[in-house]
């Protein structure tokens, strides 16, 4: 389990996101809604609540997410001139998505983090 915890930190990451991996025993029992975490491990038990305290810069991830897709939604519609209500069949389910991922993968990454500091406090 301790060898070459940097190197495989990456994959593990993008992994734990995609799949809402626990970070203790790699079940898929991280995410109770597609973005919400769950408050404990259904599998082991660990208790994700004790690491997720990041609410408000989730709020600034959705926020920050949002602002970049309205940006890239104006260009797209300088480009194409769609439709409104083509536009909209396509941005709402899109940015949903985006939003959802985003965040996701924030809160995985945070509450890896978070889990993996405090495991080394508890080996020094
Ligand atoms: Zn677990």
């Amino acid at each position: 389990m301790s060898a070459t915890p940097d190197q495989r930190s990456d994959n593990s990451v993008v992994k734990a996101a995609l799949f809402g991996l626990c970070p203790r025993c790699h079940e898929r029992k991280l995410f109770d809604a597609p973005a919400s975490v769950a408050y404990r491990c259904k599998a082991c038990g660990l208790e994700f609540a004790q690491f997720e305290r990041g609410s408000r810069a989730a709020s600034l991830v959705t926020f920050a997410v949002a602002a970049m897709l309205i940006g890239a939604v104006l260009l797209i519609d300088e480009w194409l001139r769609l439709p409104i209500w083509l536009m909209g069949l396509i941005v709402v389910p899109l940015t949903i998505a985006t939003v959802l991922i985003a965040l996701r993968f924030f809160k995985t990454v945070l509450l890896m983090a978070r889990y993996q500091r405090s495991e080394e406090q508890k080996d020094q």
